[in-house]
């Protein structure tokens, strides 16, 4: 009877109908197999469930640009999941050492003996809260300090270097980017222009994604930088995406352009997929500080120093006059994007602030200048101040650095 019992125990429903032998242990193994389906059914309702906490949620790595992360200055008050509590305006030092945390309060006037004598170990992973409104503080190498709301999760990057994350609501995170991608003083118009461009951004990553507090990214700088006009732009732009032919618009901004910008052909060097990424001129960043050329001269010497394939030339520029292609002594090519960015990490960042730039090659140096302030391309920061100025709303302000956008709400 071995096949038979098999056989009406089956799956096939056609086959147990016909099946005439019914024996007890294959009611059993079916309701079985029926509550199992009802768990997995169950299970799989919950785990496909919106936690309504999670999805409210973002993480972002703070101090990504800042290399690695010996130790961390913390200010009360806060604790350390039940471990630990600690008061108001004390300093502690969380840090990192052969894999676990240790953390010690110190003071400005005390020994550095006696504030090792009050490490105190947390384990392989922090969980800091806080209960003061501003968040949780902490100090930066130069004195200065910040505030984050959430959680700060802190856990050992290798032996001795620390990660820290912070799990903040998202409407918390958007405002602080609005502020921290904006200049004190942007109109009311610019600013929720700014607010439509980062809430669009935010479509590109999804629930578990960890952000970087860097431009890598969209610049956060915790709730300090949540200024009240950043949240009244965010308020009145909630939910809305720049949107093109139904997909949402590839984003970019930038400080100034200085007189034209660029579609994102100067990253990829391809022509643009999207009709609303284009060039556009814009005489409303005039008011920049980067409206007019800034030069350096850099000794030869120097410069072959950290560009060892020669003296460089530009070969090919887009619509707007931003260099495509550079090509050196050597024979050897670059984007011309590629060649900007690696002079802002050699040489440091305000040497060539715009990506429309021109090399002069003067035998005993080598002279770089440009126009603008950052890679040109999608929204001018400083022409949509000036449009706002003019008298345009955030949605026309949009239209013009995006033509044929629209601004939906998602
Ligand atoms: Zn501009």
């Amino acid at each position: 009877m071995e096949p038979e019992l098999y056989t009406a125990c089956s799956a096939d429903s056609e086959r147990i109908k016909q099946s005439t032998y019914r024996a007890p242990v294959c009611y059993a193994d079916k309701m079985v197999q029926k509550l199992s389906r009802l768990l997995f059914c169950i299970a799989l309702l919950i785990a496909t469930q919106p936690d309504a906490r999670a999805e409210n949620e973002v993480t972002v790595e703070l101090f990504a640009a800042r290399g690695p992360l010996q130790s961390l200055v913390l200010r009360g008050p806060f604790t350390i999941a039940s471990k630990f509590a600690a008061p108001p305006e004390q300093r502690f030092v969380l840090q990192c050492e052969d894999g676990q945390l240790f953390l010690r309060s110190v003071s400005r006037t005390q020994t550095a003996a006696a504030n090792n004598r009050k490490s105190m170990p947390i384990g392989q992973r922090a969980v800091i809260a806080t209960s003061s409104p501003r968040g949780i503080c902490i100090e930066l190498p130069d004195g200065t300090t910040r505030h984050y709301r959430g959680n700060l999760l802190v856990a050992p990057k290798g032996t001795a270097v620390l990660s820290v994350k912070n799990k903040v609501h998202y409407d918390a995170y958007i405002a602080s980017v609005i502020g921290s991608e904006s200049l004190p003083g942007t109109p009311e118009e610019a600013l929720k222009a700014q607010s439509v461009l980062v809430q669009t951004l935010m479509l590109r990553y999804h629930q578990g994604d960890i952000l970087q507090d860097t431009t890598q990214t969209q610049a956060y700088s915790g709730a300090d930088y949540e200024r009240p006009e950043a949240r009244r732009a965010y308020a009145a732009t909630r939910a809305q995406k720049l949107m093109c032919n139904g997909r949402p618009v590839n984003i970019y901004f930038h400080s100034a352009c200085s007189g034209r910008t660029s579609s994102s052909r100067l990253f990829a060097g391809k022509k643009p997929t999207m009709p609303c990424d284009t060039s556009v001129e814009c005489s409303y960043c005039k008011n920049s500080p980067f409206w007019r050329k800034k030069a350096v001269k850099i000794p030869r010497r120097l410069y072959l120093r950290d560009f060892p394939d020669g003296a460089p030339s530009i070969e090919s520029r887009d619509d707007a006059g931003r260099p495509l292609t550079v090509r050196y002594s050597n024979g050897h090519k670059e984007s011309g994007y590629g060649y900007w960015l690696r002079i802002g990490q050699k040489l440091g960042w305000d040497k060539l602030p715009g990506t429309r730039f021109e090399i002069r090659d003067r035998g005993a140096v080598i002279e770089l200048s440009s126009t603008g302030a950052g890679h040109g391309i999608g929204l001018c920061q400083w022409g949509a101040r000036g449009l706002a100025d003019e008298g345009l709303n955030y949605r026309a302000i949009l239209r013009y650095y995006f033509p044929g956008s629209t601004v939906e709400a998602k």
